[in-house]
Order: structure tokens, then C-alpha cells, then sequence
């Protein structure tokens, strides 16, 4: 099979980590990379798993040392995926999956060295309000990142981009839509 790379991205809060998660327990061809960002990190995070957690010195060090593929600032921090990150998932996995919010998306959609081997999908909540919900419950948010949030939540760039759009309205739902996804991208792949 050909190596993919599965580029996720959605508001913050619209189930891309829950579904991501799922696709990594059904499918062991997969593998998630590990980003870089100067965010604190949640309860039960885990440096080095969930993300490699950086001082904004160190980032800004590897930016011009051009370690990465693509980097933002969002949400009053910077996050970043490595050329190293994706090349550890690939060289023991078919599919490296990217969780970006929508520029890192589009820059690593649009670049000519990944483009052909990627595919874009977006992971939508089924209204604003349910988001919001969202959100409130996973109580991962001070009411400023809960505002910041919820505003950038939909500004989506180039949606023509990605070559799926998933509603995430009923969670086992959506885990069927994925993963016959999947199943017909490593089909195609073959
Ligand atoms: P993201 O990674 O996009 O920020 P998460 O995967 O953390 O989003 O999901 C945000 C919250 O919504 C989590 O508490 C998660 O358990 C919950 N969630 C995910 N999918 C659904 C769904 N289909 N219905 C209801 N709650 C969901
Ligand atoms: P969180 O703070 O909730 O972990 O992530 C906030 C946003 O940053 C999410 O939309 C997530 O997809 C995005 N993100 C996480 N890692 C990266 C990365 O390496 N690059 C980019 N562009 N976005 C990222």
C-alpha cells in the first residue's frame, strides 16, 4: 500500500481527537503524529504523546532551523508539525494522521511535496450550539479560550481543499462513516 497521510481539521471542540482516536484502536496501519506547541498542557496530557510541549524560545528555534511542515500561532500559541513527526509515524505506518486547524490544513493540502499523498477531511459538529456544548462539557477551557474558540470555529479556509466533509451528529455514526472511509482510500491506495 502507499503511504497517506490523513490531514483532520474542524472547530475545536467538533470531535476530531474522539474520532481520531477510533480510527487508531480499528486500524494499526495507522499512527498519529506528534506535534510541537507552546500550550500548557490538560489534565492527563502526556509530553511527548499528545503533544511535545515547547517553550516559545525552543519553537521559534526550530521554526528557523525550518523543522517544520507547516506551524500557526492559534489561539495565543504556536503549534507546529515537524518534518520529523510525520517521518516517524511513516516509517513504521501506511497512514499518518495530522490534526491541524485550518491554515496548517491548507498549507500541508496546498504543498507541493505532500499534496498527492494527502486527503483532507473536515469534521464539522452538527450546529454552533451544539459545539458550544461541546466544549462546555469537556471542560478543558477558560471562558477567554471558550470565546477565542467558538469565534475562529468556522472560518474554514478553502473547503473545496478537502475531499470529505463529516457531520459528527451521532458518534457511532460518524465511526462507520470513517472508517469505511478509510477502508476505501487503502483500497484505492493499493
Ligand atoms: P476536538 O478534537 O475536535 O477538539 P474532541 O474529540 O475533544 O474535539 O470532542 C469534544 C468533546 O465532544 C469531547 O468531550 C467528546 O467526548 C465529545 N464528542 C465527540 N463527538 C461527539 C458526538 N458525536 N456527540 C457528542 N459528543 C461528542
Ligand atoms: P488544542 O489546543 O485543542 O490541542 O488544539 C487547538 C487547535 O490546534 C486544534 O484545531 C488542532 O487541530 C490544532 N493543532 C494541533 N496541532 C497542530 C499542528 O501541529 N499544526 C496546526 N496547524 N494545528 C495544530
Amino acid at each position: 500500500m502507499k503511504k497517506l497521510i490523513l490531514v483532520f481539521s474542524g472547530p475545536s471542540g467538533a470531535g476530531k481527537s474522539t474520532i481520531i482516536n477510533y480510527l487508531l484502536k480499528e486500524f494499526d496501519c495507522a499512527g498519529l503524529t506528534v506535534s510541537h506547541t507552546t500550550r500548557m498542557p490538560r489534565d492527563g496530557e502526556t509530553d511527548g504523546i499528545s503533544y511535545h510541549f515547547v517553550t516559545k524560545e525552543k519553537f521559534l528555534k526550530m521554526v528557523q532551523n525550518g523543522e517544520f511542515v507547516e506551524f500557526v500561532e492559534c489561539f495565543g500559541n504556536y503549534y507546529g508539525t515537524s518534518k520529523m513527526a510525520i517521518d516517524d509515524v511513516l516509517k513504521h505506518k501506511d497512514i499518518c494522521i495530522l490534526d491541524l486547524e485550518y491554515e496548517g490544513a491548507y498549507a500541508i493540502l496546498n504543498d507541493e511535496k505532500f499534496k498527492e499523498q494527502c486527503v483532507g477531511i473536515l469534521v464539522l459538529p452538527p450546529s454552533y450550539n451544539s459545539l458550544k456544548q461541546r466544549l462546555m462539557e469537556r471542560n478543558s477551557e477558560t471562558s477567554e479560550s471558550l470565546d477565542k474558540r467558538l469565534n475562529d470555529s468556522f472560518k474554514v479556509k478553502k473547503i473545496a481543499k478537502y475531499q470529505f466533509v463529516l457531520i459528527n451528529k451521532e458518534l457511532e455514526i460518524s465511526k462507520r462513516k470513517i472508517k469505511d472511509i478509510v477502508n476505501n482510500l487503502k483500497m484505492a491506495k493499493v
